[in-house]
């Protein structure tokens, strides 16, 4: 027997829609690339997507299932994309500006992107990769007349002058909800990036799981700054938790550092933010040399890395914003786990809480995870074995774009590349990513392990640790260590730190200061790239 309930779609137009018809004054404010703060509501956001459908549809030849990629940081108009391209049906493809010039064109060929919008820092990076562009026929430069650079990019139109005279109503179409909606490739450390396509239906059900409460929490008392780039998975799909709520949303456009971070968090009385390890570090480094408060902030969603203890305690003790420690990948969403806690948690002693939130969570409901050893076998979840970590779920890819790296999945799930614990509260810990992991001796050690306990240092900024070979351990840990701003280290200082603190047997064999690392994109340690360098150093112990 069926049920008898109206099988609607579920489409990232009716979330605009909604947003339109009950928080049509909500503001969503952004710093402009060309300097200014913009400001306008959820309402003029609805409008200006429906006159973008229309230029791109009228204008541009844009039809249903064409792929419109964008070079943008978070700000109104990669917003306007972000509802218009997915409203009427067509795909939109964020792009990562920080990627290798070659690693783009090749992605843009590959998805046969029909259109480019870009913003103006990136007009030069655009007109480097034109010439290498197969499928890209109309440019849109996403400013305004008076800012209208000088461009080599072929017939480059103004974003601006092409919105205006369009009609601001326009009925969404009634589209399939497994309909793509979006596309994202992932960095892609080894090999080509893979693309991922999001369906319409994934990402409202993906909204909804955000926004529960042992999730991000997301309402419409909520002023939200994403520093997570709208060109990296959706920036976790906060677009639209806060579009599906009402929330207010603040886009940093591309000022990122501390000091322009935590002044727009003040300007706008914002409640919570996301990003990745790397940027809390310049904002914790920002108020601990200007001394400055957080007035509003309440917690702060932190992921794409582990994340250091220190960072958690830093955030609570001297500022009481609690971190939610989150995890997830392009591949899913990105949203997989939230360390949220369950009842009698938040009572316990501080160093009880913090060794909570150093995992990265429980599973959100729609996911389901289970680690398993190499030959496929499920492992216990008591929180101390670790194998590989497989996830599925209605946000989960099923494949990549084109078929591509088709032994990632078996069976209905998806490898993470990951190695994990799960405990029996359910909570999961990653252990290291699989290709990070060091064989020493026939046992496992986890770099991220050694990582987070390093920064734990105050005279160490940030850490990164390596397997080098050695003759008779096959492989051992190297510690790449980066100092506080004014502070020094070294070997000796950095060894009796961790000493106690690991097992003896993980004290990496050289400990290495280097005044900075190598990060990817999105802010990511580049450990291949670290390791190819010191895969054949001379270990003082080989
Ligand atoms: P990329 O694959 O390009 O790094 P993703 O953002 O998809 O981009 O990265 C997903 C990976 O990032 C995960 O598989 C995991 O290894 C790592 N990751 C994400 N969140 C966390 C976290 N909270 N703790 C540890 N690792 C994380």
């Amino acid at each position: 027997m069926l049920g008898s309930m109206m099988d609607r779609p579920l489409l990232v137009s009716s979330l605009i829609e909604h947003a339109a018809r009950n928080h049509g004054e909500r503001e969503i404010v952004s710093r402009s690339v060309e300097g200014p703060i913009h400001r306008y509501s959820y309402a003029a956001l609805a409008r200006r997507a429906k006159q973008l459908a229309h230029a791109l549809d009228r204008h541009l030849g844009i039809a249903p299932g064409d792929r419109v990629a964008t070079l943008a940081w978070n700000g109104y108009r990669h917003l306007e994309l972000y509802y218009g391209v997915s409203g009427m049906g067509a795909v939109l493809h964020t792009m990562n500006p920080r990627l290798f010039p070659d690693q783009l064109a090749y992605i843009l060929n590959h998805a046969a992107d029909t259109c480019l919008f870009l913003d103006l820092t990136f007009v030069p990076l655009a007109e480097a990769l034109a010439p290498s562009l197969d499928t890209v026929k109309a440019y849109v430069i996403m400013t305004d007349a008076a800012h209208m650079p000088a461009t080599t990019l072929p017939g480059a139109l103004c974003y601006e002058t092409l919105l205006a005279g369009q009609p601001d109503t326009r009925p969404w179409p009634p589209l399939d909800e497994r309909t793509a909606s979006s596309m994202c490739y992932t960095s892609g450390t080894t090999g080509h990036p893979k693309g991922v396509v999001y369906q319409n239906r994934s990402t409202v059900l993906h909204a909804y799981a955000a926004c529960s409460v042992d999730a991000l929490a997301i309402s419409c008392r909520d002023s939200i700054l994403p520093v997570v780039p709208m060109f990296h998975v959706n920036a976790w799909g906060i677009p639209y938790a806060a579009a599906m709520t009402g929330a207010k949303l603040v886009l940093p456009g591309p000022k990122l550092d501390g000091a322009s971070l935590h002044e727009l968090m003040e300007a706008e009385r914002v409640t919570m933010s996301a990003g990745v390890p790397t940027v809390w570090l310049g904002v914790l480094g920002h108020m601990r040399e200007s001394g400055e408060r957080f007035s509003t902030l309440e917690r702060v969603v932190c992921g794409g890395s582990a994340v250091p203890r220190a960072m958690i305690e830093a955030f609570e003790v001297d500022h009481g914003v609690h971190m939610l420690h989150a995890w997830g990948m392009t591949e899913m969403s990105p949203l997989g786990t939230v360390c949220a806690f369950k009842p009698g948690m938040a009572e316990l002693p501080a160093a009880e809480r913090f060794a909570i939130q150093e995992k990265q969570g429980r599973a959100v409901c729609g996911v389901e995870l289970k680690i398993t050893d190499d030959a496929g076998r499920a492992l216990a979840h008591d929180g101390k074995t670790f194998g590989n970590l497989w996830a599925r779920g209605p946000w989960v890819c099923q494949a990549y774009y084109k078929d591509e790296g088709g032994e990632a999945f078996d069976d209905g799930w998806f490898n993470t590349g990951d190695v994990a614990t799960i405990d029996a509260q359910g909570y999961m810990q990653v252990v290291d990513r699989a290709k990070d992991l060091i064989k020493s001796g026939g046992e496992w050690i986890s770099s991220i392990e050694i990582e987070n306990l390093a920064v734990g240092h105050p005279a160490v900024r940030e850490a990164c640790v390596v397997a080098v070979k050695h003759p008779k351990w096959d492989e051992r840990p190297l510690l790449l260590v980066v100092p506080a701003a004014g502070r020094t280290i070294d070997k000796p200082q950095m060894l009796a730190y961790l000493a106690g603190r690991v097992p003896n047997w993980w004290l990496p064999d050289e400990v290495l200061v280097v005044p900075e690392l190598p990060h990817t994109g999105t802010g990511k340690l580049i450990k291949s790239q670290l390791r190819a360098q010191y895969r054949d150093y001379i270990l003082p112990t080989a």
